[in-house]
């Protein structure tokens, strides 16, 4: 089953007499428990693709599906529903809420989802021991490292057990080091079977995937098997 399928998704802008093709014909199957990576030039279409799969933008043509749902024909509600049960953001720049502590950043998105205060607090801590930082529940982002703040960021994207989990350049404010510790991370949860899909510029962080869509002028120019796996540890 495909954790996402995208059939011949275009997303046009007009400007002025100008027409921009963002997407121009997209078609990609998203298989369940798959790791891909997305790169592409500037302008290639990269940031269109994250935001018409992450239900934050709607195609101008073609076919979403998440989990099997067809986003296309849902409304605005009913699609922000959907993203909140079914898809994971993980940012470049962490977007954590600075007031709040690591644990109650990764309850937000169950609060907004309806899920009870006790098993709110217990998956959180859950989640954040998952991550390595069952020692670290009650710091704020201000008291956590780059690194610790992108795995808070990283439990909270796992907070609603999403179809998908959307990263965006997730590694490129971290360090080297600070990056491989999170791109095993990926591997790890990978292995225990989620979905991830991650926007990078970076090859040595698209080559940790199993394969590479490369974007080109809207257009998926090639997807890249990555057959030498990296083990994880
Ligand atoms: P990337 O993330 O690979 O840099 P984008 O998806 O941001 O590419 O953009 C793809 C193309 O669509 C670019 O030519 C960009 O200028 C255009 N584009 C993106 N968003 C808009 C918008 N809101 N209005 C007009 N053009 C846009
Ligand atoms: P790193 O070297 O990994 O970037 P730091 O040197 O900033 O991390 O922090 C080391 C440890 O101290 C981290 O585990 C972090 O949780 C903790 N820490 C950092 N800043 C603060 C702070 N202002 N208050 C409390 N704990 C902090």
């Amino acid at each position: 089953d495909a954790a996402v399928d995208l059939h011949d998704v275009r997303k046009t802008y007009q400007m002025g007499d100008q027409t921009v093709h963002a997407l121009d014909g997209v078609s990609l199957t998203i298989p369940q428990g798959s790791y891909t990576a997305v790169m592409g030039p500037s302008g290639s279409g990269k940031s269109t693709l994250m935001n018409v799969v992450g239900c934050l933008d709607t195609p101008t043509e073609g076919v979403v599906e998440v989990d099997g749902v067809d986003v296309t024909t849902l409304s605005d509600a009913e699609r922000t529903a959907l993203r909140g049960d079914e898809i994971g953001f993980v940012f470049q720049t962490f977007n954590l809420m600075p007031q709040q502590t690591a644990r109650e950043n990764v309850e937000l998105p169950m609060t907004f989802q309806g899920v009870g205060r006790t098993e709110r607090r217990e998956r959180a801590d859950d989640l954040l021991e998952r991550v390595g930082l069952a020692d670290r529940l009650d710091h704020k982002p201000n008291e956590l490292s780059g690194g610790q703040r992108q795995r808070v960021a990283i439990a909270r994207a796992l907070a609603n057990d999403p179809a998908i989990i959307l990263a965006d350049e997730p590694t490129g404010n971290l360090d080297s080091e600070t990056e491989a510790e999170i791109l095993e991370l990926f591997e790890e949860l990978n292995a225990a079977g989620n979905t991830l899909l991650v926007v990078t510029h970076e090859r040595v962080v698209a080559e940790h995937a199993e394969r590479i869509v490369h974007l080109f002028d809207g257009e998926l120019e090639d997807i890249e098997r990555i057959d030498q796996r990296r083990i994880a540890g």
